[in-house]
């Protein structure tokens, strides 16, 4: 789960680390109250959506005047934002940041994360800050340190002094970013972060370091210790066929392509999503239905695929193992009884219950498309989405 700039850094303010004051706005009449209420000579005003990339969308301006914070909030509020992260469509923007601005020196990148690869919380540090940290890694990676907290002895001063170093920060400055490693690693814990990037992170000219931007992302596994957090949830930033998956706890992910697919197992929908792929055409999204699946459980998920005016087709590939291939039937049966069926719809049944599964396909008068296995499934739904262009 993911959630706003404003509220990732309220959160590190609970810990303590470093962030500039600052109110959140809806309006820009708010946006004018909160710049005042922050008073000072300089102020920032940042779009809220979830993407990074807003610098150079037009999403973050810096403004010497009440006026101006209102001019920005009036632009911003209502548009469409489209950065680098967002995608072609962009994402709307329904709220803004008031900031007190802040004198940069120096713009730095830091990030915590979970290395797989160690099973650690790994910090990732550059000094090429406020940029792409994509880019970065890319044409300069000898310009990104990484290491790794061992658990066992958590955050200590030594990681700390490796940030600070990994920086050329020494005196004040190397303490401050011993302080905050310290900080940002307690929060990242005791939150149950997944990660955690400050992008930039700032010396100011007064020799302070600043957490300018923040971006938090939680473990989805962990949310049901932290109801604070799962309160600061804003689903207009997610997309509505995954908020609808989420309640019926599906593994669902939209993608671009343009066969809908509902498999059981994530083995299965990976090898289902490259085959579509090896024949020529592209998932529209990812779909296991998971094991013990109930009927309605099905439905849903058949419904959330239909729902989706990209899909061209509907690949429904099922190996009933603990799953019945009938109530997968009865599932396909009901939903498209409700929400009808536009598109070409190939099912490919194999495992337990499969002649039933089978029979009450046939026996519904559906248009569906049988296949035999899975090569031939992947076959006949790719000829069928071309065939309806
Ligand atoms: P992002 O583009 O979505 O990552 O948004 P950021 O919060 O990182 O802001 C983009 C850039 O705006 C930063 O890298 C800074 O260069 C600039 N910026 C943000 N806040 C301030 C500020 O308080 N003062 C100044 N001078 N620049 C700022
Ligand atoms: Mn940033």
């Amino acid at each position: 789960m993911n959630i706003h700039e404003y509220q990732a850094k309220a959160v590190l303010r609970e810990f303590g680390a470093p962030v500039p004051r600052g109110i959140p706005a809806f309006s820009p009449e708010e946006a004018v109250k909160a710049a005042n209420e922050l008073s000072g000579s300089l102020w920032v005003v940042k779009a809220q959506i979830h993407a990074g990339g807003r610098g150079k969308a037009g999403g973050v301006k810096v403004v010497k005047s009440v006026d101006d914070v209102k001019n920005e909030a009036k632009r911003m509020l209502g548009s469409t934002l489209v950065t680098h992260q967002t995608g072609p469509a962009g994402k709307e923007v329904n709220r803004v940041y008031i900031e007190e601005g802040a004198a940069i020196a120096k713009e730095f990148y830091l990030s915590l994360l979970v290395d797989r690869e160690s099973s650690r919380v790994a910090f990732v540090v550059s000094t090429e800050g406020g940029m792409d940290i994509e880019k970065v890694a890319h044409d300069t990676p000898e310009k990104i340190v990484t290491f790794s907290v061992d658990p066992a002895t958590g955050i200590q001063p030594h990681h700390g002094r490796r940030v600070a170093a990994a920086l050329g920060l020494s005196g004040d400055l190397s303490k401050q970013a011993v302080e905050l490693a310290q900080k940002l690693y307690t929060a990242f814990v005791e939150k149950d972060m997944s990660l955690l990037e400050i992008n930039p992170l700032i010396v100011t000219k007064d020799n302070k370091i600043v957490c300018l931007d923040a971006k938090v992302g939680f473990d989805d596994n962990a949310l049901f210790r932290h109801p604070d957090v799962v309160a600061l949830r804003d689903i207009t930033e997610e997309d509505p066929k995954e908020v609808e998956a989420s309640k019926y706890d599906l593994n669902y992910i939209a993608l671009d392509g343009t066969i809908g697919c509902m498999v059981n197992g994530a083995g299965l929908a990976m090898a289902t999503m490259d085959i579509i792929k090896l024949y020529g055409a592209s998932p529209a999204n990812f779909l296991d239905v998971g094991g013990g699946a109930t009927k309605e459980k099905v439905t849903a998920a058949f419904k959330i695929i239909t729902s989706d005016p990209k899909v061209k087709g509907i690949l429904v590939n099922i190996f009933g193992g603990i799953m019945r291939c009938d109530v997968i039937a009865e599932g396909v049966v009901a939903a498209v009884k409700e929400v009808g069926l536009k598109v070409p719809l190939v099912v490919r049944l194999e495992g337990t219950n499969v002649e039933l599964g089978k029979k009450i396909i046939k026996e519904s008068g559906l248009n569906v498309v049988s296949a035999d296995d899975l090569d031939d499934a992947a076959q006949k739904i790719v000829n069928a989405v071309k065939g309806s262009k």
